[in-house]
């Protein structure tokens, strides 16, 4: 008994083993499942979540909306709006809710069509039998657009007589929207850019800084519980960043106003300025003749009749949009011309090639290569002896090719590259080019003679202007740059764009004695006409001759800064190919560029100067050089040579090509030398159309 009691036991507790195993399987299997599912919901609600969501909602008759973002604005440097998002409504017809039926004394009826039908053709433009017919074709359709963008104030009272007591309208809401527009129309057209398709920005700042512009769509979920009450959940849109940019608008409507009115008075292919603040490479304007209307970008009615729009193929209509939308000043390249020199001077000063007060003998002409046409000077019986302080007031080629050959190609290589020519300066705009240069190995004899004097090499206006801010600001080359700030929608700044110093170029002690170069250049030579009383004014004109395959084909230009002593601004003008038989006139970019100093100065806060300029400046060369207290006193018949020329050149009516170099002030002559071949604008047209084939939500900046 107890042998067969104990072996009972035994067999119970070994059963007991077997059933716990199996327990402990089942458990396992049944966790193992739950965890499972566990993990499946987790990855539904939060990975998945939208897709969940909507899911759900497609189950049930109410849908979610779309809560749309606001774009940001784009706004000056002293807050003036330059483009803005207002909210538009659509106006939605619901012709199922419309219908809805109500059974009185046993028929149905339609007690809204009528009375919704009678609102929507009193408070809007809209058609009764044209809305009515809608109702007819589609009486199961939700959701049919009538209106598109309408300001708040078109719709207000509509939705009162809606919203009062006793209403009989109803299946009619109000999508919202957003709707872009541009409050200066034309103003600063380049640097703006404009938005397609919603909300993807096409060329400048719009282009640019588009992520920053754009915010992220809110969305409103609404499902009918159990109960069947209306449960709401809102996601809030996130509105777009406000990008502020560095342009003042004040400035940028007065070049553009003075940029009109020489389009009016003389006319030119192109005609383009810049306005910059050396001091950290902001932009305070940029424009060209072809601005176009932010507003209606693809209106070509302001450059071409109706007539020739509607004889133009596709490809033409586009590629006249893209001349208008491309931005001159940094996207055309072309040959600068004696506006260079400086720069040239500055390197061979910086290298200790030459020092301020050296002399050099111009005899009209110099020979680059033995048996090769020597190349001219503008002075074709020579300047004589020069200082190379005259060299630039006179822009005399033969000083500068002596000291380019002097300088070798190594060192002009250098120079050239860290002004930033034969590269993007990195302005955060879109469609830059980059020019094109000689590289090192390829600057031999008479390329470095061309390069002295601004001759076959292609630059931007952009990268002019950029270097010669870094050559009167004490040597700093700075990234220039159109917007430095980035506000969120509630006003506050979430990121600077501070001024990008990338290297120093010159010391301090050369961009002195550029400085005062340029300075005299405007008092005492060929840029007197830039000169505007009571300011000091720096700078160098340009008379390049076009490689267009015509004879007489020039761009002129004046580069320039103010005031002398501490420079706030710097001024790049060009006039391409203007409307005068006589191309070869300097004072057209002379005279565009004095206008503009003349009425921007007082809003840059330049003074006048108390004391006399020439003066002044004649002191600070005293205590600088005493060789150059020689060049204050020479600059008498500098002057008288400058004048008469100006007034020869202004009075000229020959228009043979070969006596107008003769008689410019200006310029080399160029012989039958080709140094590049025309293919600049091609590229333009290639670069800008891959441009707008590229992605328009990619960021640009950096
Ligand atoms: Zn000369």
């Amino acid at each position: 008994m107890i042998r067969g009691k104990r072996n009972k036991a035994k067999k119970i507790k070994k059963f007991t083993h077997q059933m716990q195993a199996k327990t402990l399987l089942v458990f396992g299997v049944v966790l193992l499942l739950l965890l499972a599912l566990v993990v499946r919901l987790t990855y539904l609600r939060n990975e998945d979540g939208e897709r969940y969501s909507k899911k759900v909602l497609s189950q049930q008759t109410y849908s979610s909306s779309v809560i749309p973002y606001r774009r940001g604005d784009i706004i000056d440097r002293n807050g003036s709006v330059l483009a803005t998002s207002i909210k538009v409504y659509n106006l939605i017809l619901d012709p199922k809710t419309i219908l809805e039926t109500k059974t009185v004394d046993g028929a149905k009826t339609t007690p809204y069509r009528e009375p919704t039908l009678q609102a929507l053709t009193t408070y809007f433009d809209v058609n009764y039998d044209e809305v009515n017919q809608i109702l007819t074709d589609k009486p199961t359709n939700q959701y049919t657009v009538l209106l598109k963008q309408l300001e708040y104030s078109e719709i207000k009272d509509f939705e009162e007589a809606m919203a009062a007591k006793g209403s009989k309208i109803q299946g009619v809401w109000f999508e919202e929207e957003y709707k872009r527009i541009y409050p200066n129309n034309t103003a600063a057209s380049d640097i703006i850019g404009f938005t397609s398709a919603g909300n993807v920005g096409n060329w400048g700042i719009e282009q640019t800084y588009n992520s920053y512009l754009n915010g992220t769509n809110g969305r409103e979920y609404g499902y009918f519980d159990n109960e069947l009450n209306l449960e709401r959940t809102v996601k809030p849109a996130v509105d777009g960043d406000t990008v502020v940019s560095t342009i003042d608008l004040n400035i940028q409507t007065i070049v553009e106003k003075h940029i009109d009115k020489f389009m009016k008075d003389i006319g030119a292919k192109n005609a383009a300025v810049i306005i910059m603040d050396p001091n950290n490479g902001e932009i305070l304007a940029m424009a060209s003749d072809k601005q176009y209307d932010l507003n209606d970008p693809f209106d070509l009615t302001k450059y071409y009749t109706k007539k020739e729009i509607k004889a133009m193929t596709e490809e033409e209509r586009l590629n006249a949009l893209y001349d208008i939308w491309k931005n001159f000043a940094i996207a055309q390249n072309y040959e600068p011309g004696s506006t260079f020199k400086p720069f040239v001077m500055a390197a061979a000063l910086e290298e200790d090639i030459v020092e301020d007060g050296d002399h050099y003998y111009c005899d009209g002409k110099q020979t680059i290569v033995e048996g090769i046409k020597p190349i001219r000077c503008v002075n074709r019986s020579g300047h004589g002896d020069l200082t190379i302080e005259e060299a630039i007031m006179k822009s005399c080629n033969d000083v500068m090719m002596q000291v380019a050959a002097k300088m070798g190609r190594k060192t002009l290589w250098k120079y050239q590259t860290n002004y930033g020519f034969g590269r993007k300066t990195g302005i955060d705009l879109p469609g830059e080019e980059k020019g094109q240069t000689f590289a090192e190995e390829q600057l031999n004899a008479f390329e470095l003679a061309t390069t002295s004097f601004g001759q076959g090499l292609t630059v931007t206006m952009v990268q002019m202007a950029s270097a010669m801010c870094a050559t009167v600001n004490g040597g700093y080359y700075y990234t220039p740059h159109v917007v430095n700030k980035i506000q969120n929608a509630e006003g506050a700044t979430v990121e600077t764009k501070d001024a990008v110093l990338s290297k120093q170029v010159i010391s301090t002690k050369t961009s002195d004695l550029l400085r005062r170069y340029l300075y005299n250049t405007v008092e005492e030579g060929t840029a007197k006409v830039a000169g505007v009383e009571g300011y000091s004014i720096g700078g160098k004109t340009g008379t390049a001759e076009k490689h267009t395959g015509e004879e007489g084909v020039y761009l002129v230009s004046f580069l320039g800064y103010a005031p002398y002593d501490n420079p706030q601004v710097v001024i790049y003008t060009i006039v391409d190919e203007v409307n005068d038989e006589n191309q070869a006139q300097s004072s057209y970019a002379l005279k565009l560029s004095h206008d503009i100093m003349d009425e921007i100065f007082p809003f840059l806060g330049i003074l006048k100067d108390s004391t006399d300029d020439a003066k002044t400046a004649s002191d600070d060369k005293s205590k600088k050089d005493d060789a150059s207290t020689q060049t204050a006193d020479d600059t008498t018949d500098t002057e008288e040579d400058a004048a008469q020329t100006e007034e020869e050149s202004t009075k000229k009516e020959d228009t043979s090509s070969e006596s107008s170099n003769e008689d410019s002030d200006e310029e080399n002559d160029t012989e039958n030398y080709n140094f590049l071949d025309d293919s600049a604008d091609e590229q333009i047209k290639k670069e800008i159309e891959s441009n707008q084939n590229q992605d328009t939500d990619e960021e640009g900046v950096e």
